[in-house]
Order: C-alpha cells, then sequence, then structure tokens
C-alpha cells in the first residue's frame, strides 16, 4: 500500500485557497525526487515507488553507464536529490566523485551491490562484478534494503511485496525460458553475463574483452586462447554489445563458423519496463543455443 501525501489527504480546501490567492499554475504536492543513474535500474526503482515519487534516470538510455561522465545539469540533478540510487560496485565509473561529493554532502544513497551476495572475480586483485541487474535475484535481496532506504529519505510508507513477487515470477519465467534448452554454454561481449550464467545454469567461457567494464581491452592472444577454449567448450554462440569491437566479435564467429548475437545488456533498449528487458534477453540466448 502507497501513502497518500499529506496534503492531498488534507481535502480540497487547501487547493482551492493556493488557488485562489496565486496567478502562477496551481500548486501541486512536492513529490520525493527519486534520482536513479541507470535505465535498468530506474524501471525496477518506477515499479517499486509507482506515483508516490518522481524517478529521474540519469544516464540516458543507450548510452554506455560504464563510461557516462555527468554535465553539469546532471551534478545539479545529483545534488537536488532526495536519495541517489545506484549500481556501485564501481559499476557508474564517471559518477564515483560526484556521488561520493553529494553523499558527504548529506544527498542519501544507495547502492545496490552493497546488498546483494557480489559475485566475485579472480584477477590481479579480487574485485565484484557490477552487473547484477542480470539476475532478478540480487534485486529480491536488495528490495527490503532499497525499500527502507527510500522510505527513510523520501517520508514515503513503501511496500515491496507486490514488486518482489513480480521479480519472483520474473526469476520463475526466465528460468522455464532456459530450461528450454540442453546446454548454455557462450562467449560474451566483456566479462558481463556472469551473475546471469550462475544463477540459470550457464557456463561463460570467455569474453572478447577479457574485463568486468567495457574500458578494458584484450589482446591478439587472449582472442587466440579464447578461439581455442570456444572450440573445445563447443560454443555456438557468441553474445556481444555494448562496447565490444563488432568487427572482432565477427570475425571470432566466421573463425568458428557459429553465431555472433548482439544482446542490450546494460540499458532497456526497446523494452518497456526491466521484465521486458530480462525476456528479450533470455529469449536472443534460447533462440541463438536451441
Ligand atoms: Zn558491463
Amino acid at each position: 500500500m502507497r501513502m497518500i501525501p499529506k496534503s492531498l489527504a488534507l481535502g480540497a480546501g487547501i487547493i482551492v485557497l493556493l488557488a485562489a490567492c496565486s496567478s502562477t499554475k496551481p500548486q501541486t504536492t512536492t513529490r520525493p525526487n527519486i534520482v536513479v543513474t541507470y535505465s535498468v535500474l530506474g524501471s525496477v526503482v518506477s515499479d517499486l515507488v509507482g506515483d508516490g515519487a518522481t524517478v529521474t534516470v540519469l544516464i540516458p538510455d543507450g548510452q554506455d553507464p560504464h563510461e557516462f561522465q555527468p554535465s553539469a545539469r546532471d551534478i545539479e540533478t545529483i545534488n537536488n536529490a532526495s536519495i541517489v540510487i545506484s549500481n556501485g560496485l564501481d559499476f557508474e565509473e564517471g559518477l564515483l566523485e560526484v556521488l561520493a561529493t553529494a553523499e558527504s554532502n548529506g544527498v542519501p544513497q544507495y547502492r545496490v551491490g552493497n546488498n546483494i551476495a557480489q559475485r566475485t572475480v579472480e584477477g590481479e586483485h579480487v574485485v565484484a562484478d557490477p552487473h547484477l541487474w542480470l539476475s532478478p535475484i540480487n534485486f529480491i535481496q536488495a528490495l527490503p534494503s532499497l525499500t527502507s532506504a527510500i522510505n527513510t529519505a523520501t517520508g514515503l510508507s513503501i511496500n515491496s511485496a507486490t514488486e518482489s513477487e513480480q521479480l519472483k515470477q520474473l526469476d520463475n519465467d526466465v528460468s522455464e525460458l532456459m530450461s528450454t534448452i540442453n546446454s548454455c554454454v557462450m562467449v560474451s561481449g566483456h566479462d558481463e553475463l556472469g551473475y546471469f550464467a550462475d544463477h540459470y545454469g550457464c557456463t561463460v567461457v570467455g569474453a572478447i574483452i577479457p574485463g568486468l567494464s567495457t574500458t578494458s581491452e584484450g589482446t591478439a592472444k587472449q582472442l587466440a586462447v579464447l578461439k581455442d577454449l570456444s572450440v573445445a567448450n563447443n560454443v555456438k554462440a557468441i553474445f556481444t554489445g555494448l562496447g565490444t569491437p563488432q568487427n572482432v566479435a565477427d570475425q571470432l564467429a566466421n573463425e568458428l563458423n557459429i553465431k555472433a548475437v548482439t544482446l542490450s545488456t546494460h540499458y532497456l533498449h526497446d523494452a518497456a519496463n526491466y521484465r521486458e528487458f530480462m525476456l528479450n534477453l533470455a529469449n536472443q540466448i534460447v533462440d541463438a543455443l536451441q
């Protein structure tokens, strides 16, 4: 159940009074302004808060969140937010400083990545994989603390039960789709499909850009190793997208005589919401691996 803003609950008398003493447009209730960094997370937050707050997504859909640099206006938006909800785990590389500054100036922040079971990758150091939205389980896990953070920052009384149910239903639907293929072995663009693979029983043998961010770069030697691994593991498709050089993906796919499929993994693209986004993704993977 969502709380009705107090000023609305007080009745029409107030509104009439305001209209009578002001020639400007009628005063409306100031709704909390929740700023969310990227579109996929924005969809989940919008579903959760409903009409209770304005949800502003900072990074335009279609831009690489790993590389996004904020404008002066974006910084102002962040500083004026009731709360800023971000992915964390260094996903929004270009926003790290701005978010930290806003936080030290008293703008409440919630980072989803700090409230999930993190997938870690061992390299020179152990680092946490930021691509948490590719498994609804992570949002289900974060939902209680996310809801509580929003309620504390905005004074709303949002209940997360409905959103939780919808995310569980989505998880079931994706599981069901994935169960229609016998084997899910893949190569990805960068190391982005780990949470998805871990949760839905897939194996990622490697990535064209062997790193957790699109800002990493692969070498010819790494690519040769990836090719051998793909043959050894009977990989049937390469799933690329954002930040992956298309010519490299196409060349590898040609050499292996398999498909290169372009996925939208980092923003909603043409999906109306998170549910559609995940189902599109799963359908594309299933179609390619039939
Ligand atoms: Zn990524």
